[in-house]
């Protein structure tokens, strides 16, 4: 297995190469809503892959009192601007907005989160997963998948995509029973769990594939997974992606991806 950032480095090159050919470069709108701080950094790291492959991201940030009609309206009118391929709204948002609502409105060529049940594009982390995966050789049919977490925009697409490549998928949640026995007796364990190292050596065995999606602090305070990532590979032959630079880093370039994507539905 190449290693995620290596997988990003190569994936980075090929978009740019397609971007450099075309007349129009691709361009994402990124709307925030206030001064969230896990925000600005996730948009941050979205704004460099973008300039690092020639993508025009537009980030419009509105203040906490923005009304919700008139965030609505905006993303009308860029639902309805030709200059614009794709658009994402960050979250979290402030209380009073209806998130569902909200992306909803953005049109199927430009969800390019992924997030509408008819979205032309497959959600990031997701697809981040099943490409890095895919792109390694890893193969799933006769193999048996573990995801553990069930939420709608990581477990739960995660769960279909491998389905649809044909794993056998178990998907498990908090209350399930003897979790140790389904990670240990599958070939790739996926975590979306959100808990700092609650998996250590007693969950896995030899000759797995790890994926860590949780994003974590330690008792330090340090970014960590779900994963107790350096105990499992000291005590198993084993493939761990690591937290920080494991699948965040894969989730932004999905929607470098999907941006990408979306100039095929230019009008
Ligand atoms: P979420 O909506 O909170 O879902 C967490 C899931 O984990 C739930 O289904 C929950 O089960 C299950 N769970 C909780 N404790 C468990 C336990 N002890 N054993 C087994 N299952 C347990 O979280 P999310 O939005 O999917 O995110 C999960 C993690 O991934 C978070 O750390 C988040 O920050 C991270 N994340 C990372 C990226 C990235 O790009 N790297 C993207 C998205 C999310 P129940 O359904 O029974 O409650």
């Amino acid at each position: 297995m190449i290693s995620c950032i290596d997988y990003v480095e190569m994936c980075k090159k090929n978009i740019a190469a397609e971007v450099s050919g075309m007349k129009k470069p691709p361009r994402l709108v990124v709307i925030q809503v206030g001064d969230n701080p896990a925000s600005n950094s996730y948009i941050k790291s979205k704004a460099t892959l973008c300039e690092e492959v020639g993508i025009d991201m537009w980030h419009i940030r509105y203040g906490e009192g923005i009304l919700p009609q008139e965030l609505y309206a905006n993303i009308q009118a860029l639902n309805d601007n030709s200059d614009v391929d794709g658009i994402i709204v960050q979250l979290p948002l402030p209380k009073e907005f209806d998130v569902q609502y909200i992306q909803n409105l953005i049109s199927p060529e430009k969800d390019v989160d992924g997030f509408r049940v008819d979205s032309k594009f497959i959600s990031c982390t997701p697809k981040g997963i099943m490409d890095y995966l895919t792109d390694n050789g890893v193969t799933f049919r006769g193999k048996n998948a573990v995801v553990i977490g069930r939420s709608e925009i990581v477990g739960r697409p995660l769960v279909n995509l491998l389905i649809k490549a044909g794993a056998t998928v178990t998907c498990c949640n908090s209350a399930t029973k003897n979790l140790a026995w389904f990670t240990k007796n599958a070939d790739i364990v996926v975590s979306a769990v959100g808990k700092a190292k609650i998996l250590g050596p007693e969950y896995f065995a030899d000759n797995q594939i790890v994926v860590d999606v949780g994003i974590n602090r330690d008792e330090n305070g340090k970014l960590c997974g779900d994963v107790d990532r350096l105990a499992v590979e000291e005590a198993y032959d084993i493939f761990v992606t690591p937290v920080p630079k494991g699948v965040g880093k894969l989730t932004v370039c999905s929607l470098a991806k999907n941006t990408l994507e979306a100039t095929k539905y230019r009008v």
